[in-house]
């Protein structure tokens, strides 16, 4: 008896329902073994009133079957509704996306001819943590939090899916020239994790060149790993040069959970009207059918889609000039009637790999005992007065157990003897170091400073880890 995978299906918005009717039809016709389970998520749920954009029963859905194929959704601008694809990928901890990006030239226009790359961007971490704050009626944070344990997660991850696709270099990028505590630590974690797959060739850009590099040769590259918003930005650039932005699907991975879908959104602009290509969702769930072991289904779907690209049956969306443009149906009709047959010239499918890793607990070193000193405190302001009076009195707060060494401003040494403070200054951060420093000592210059009448609205303190400094020195300290 064949065993039927339920997947919890979400239609989506705008032009989702059309492309999801599309790709539900070629799969069934490819004879893909699975039960949908229809959802409603997004509008539909933001218009009863949940800000989440996710029904109960789209959870209790999600929950039971763990593989979810989504359409496109549309976030209301405003009114504190929250994007839906930030809550599944947090709440499902969808800690990896994956983004492959091909070029179907001479099929299909791009810039480029033989693109064929992997971007895989952490999903949960740095600036889409969300930690942001309003710090004086000037002053503006986006907190950029990366952890040891979600580096190794990712990083581990786009060397196993390597490993198991046949791929045969991993590159990684980062901006540790600037970052070299955060992106420093993901560097550093990419090198020790590469170092056990010497058979995958690796190597690191720092994203600014990366970036540049990925639009002017992008075919140099085979699969990229980065921090989520690099990632981000990393993606859209790769499949706007390989011209597959309506092409391209895209799965976000977690230990339980799985998430497929296409790369676009949900067109409000064409929907309705029968013209959208499917071939971005269709291919999402391509890789859903390998990553639920429908290695044969995944590659007569490829093939046909493959093989109608090839015979000119394309959407507006990719039409080359003159030729005949093709309605969804007319579309789906077109793959349909191929499956069964391969492509002549373009490269057929490849049976991907899962990547069968305990995700769960992939960080070696997580546990690892470290010595941790506490060596002295950052001290952030909210003051208009000058700051000589903002020094006197920084100076005057020091305590026996913290000296004072500088105050700053945008990171930069401002007192004593320091560079140009910007005329609207309201944030300054007073740094203090010691030895053996305990609350209680960091609480005394507190008081003392609000004493002596500064507003404190943050500290930061200091710490050594294993003797290594675990903070950035300021500019010009
Ligand atoms: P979009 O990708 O929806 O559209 C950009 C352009 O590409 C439009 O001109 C559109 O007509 C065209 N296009 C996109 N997909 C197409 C397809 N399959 N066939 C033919 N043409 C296609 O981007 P947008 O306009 O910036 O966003 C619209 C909405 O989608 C927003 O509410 C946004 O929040 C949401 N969105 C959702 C997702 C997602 O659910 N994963 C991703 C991106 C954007």
């Amino acid at each position: 008896m064949t065993t039927m995978v339920p997947v919890t299906v979400i239609k989506g918005d705008g032009i989702g329902p059309e492309i999801m009717d599309a790709t539900l039809e070629i799969l069934k016709a490819a004879g893909a073994r699975i039960e949908p389970e229809f959802v409603g998520v997004g509008l539909e749920a933001y218009e009863k009133g949940i800000s989440s954009g996710v029904t109960d029963e789209a959870w209790s859905s999600i929950h039971k079957n763990k593989i979810i194929l989504k359409a496109p959704i549309t976030t209301p601008q405003g009114g504190g509704y929250k994007s839906v694809n930030v809550t599944m990928r947090k709440s499902l901890g969808l800690f990896s996306n994956v983004r492959p990006t091909q070029t179907f030239e001479p099929y299909v226009h791009s810039k480029h001819s033989n693109v064929d790359l992997v971007i895989v961007r952490e999903n949960e971490e740095d600036l889409y943590a969300g930690i942001e704050y309003q710090v004086t009626a000037n002053a503006f944070q986006s907190v950029k939090l990366l952890t040891r344990g979600g580096t190794e997660r990712i990083v581990r991850y786009a060397f196993e899916y390597a490993k198991n696709n046949g791929r045969k270099k991993v590159s990684c990028m980062v901006k540790d020239n600037i970052m070299k505590i955060g992106d420093g630590m993901f560097h550093k974690v990419f090198k020790e994790i590469a170092a056990e797959y010497p058979e995958i060739e690796s190597d690191s850009y720092i994203v600014d060149i990366g970036m540049a590099k990925v639009a002017a040769s992008p075919e140099i590259f085979d699969v990229i790993v980065t921090l989520n918003l690099y990632g981000d930005i990393v993606s859209d650039i790769a499949s706007l040069v390989a011209g597959s932005v309506g092409l391209a699907g895209s799965m976000n991975i977690g230990a339980e959970y799985a998430m497929f879908e296409a790369i676009h959104g949900s067109a409000p602009d064409i929907a309705g009207q029968g013209i959208a290509n499917p071939s971005g969702l269709l291919n999402g769930a391509v890789l859903m059918l390998e990553h639920i072991g429908q290695h044969d289904v995944a590659a007569k779907v490829y093939n046909a889609w493959v093989k109608a690209i090839e015979d000119g049956c394309h959407t507006g969306d990719v039409a080359q000039k003159g030729s005949k443009v093709l309605n969804t149906k007319e579309f789906t009709q077109c793959v349909i009637e191929r499956l069964g047959q391969e492509p002549s010239t373009l490269p057929k499918a490849t049976s991907a790999g899962k990547v069968a890793m305990n995700m769960a607990n992939v960080c070696r070193s997580c546990h690892v005992q470290h010595k941790k000193e506490h060596v002295g405190v950052d001290i952030f302001v909210d003051s208009k007065k000058d700051l000589s009076e903002i020094a006197t009195i920084a100076e005057q707060s020091a305590t026996e157990k913290l000296s004072f060494k500088l105050v700053s401003c945008r990171g930069l040494k401002v007192y004593p003897d320091g560079g140009l403070v910007a005329p609207d200054s309201d944030f300054w951060r007073l740094r203090y170091y010691g030895q053996d420093v305990l609350n209680g000592d960091v609480y005394k210059v507190l008081s003392l400073i609000e004493e002596k009448g500064l507003s404190w609205v943050k500290i930061e303190n200091l710490y050594n880890y294993d003797g290594e400094r675990g903070y950035s020195l300021c500019q010009g300290e």
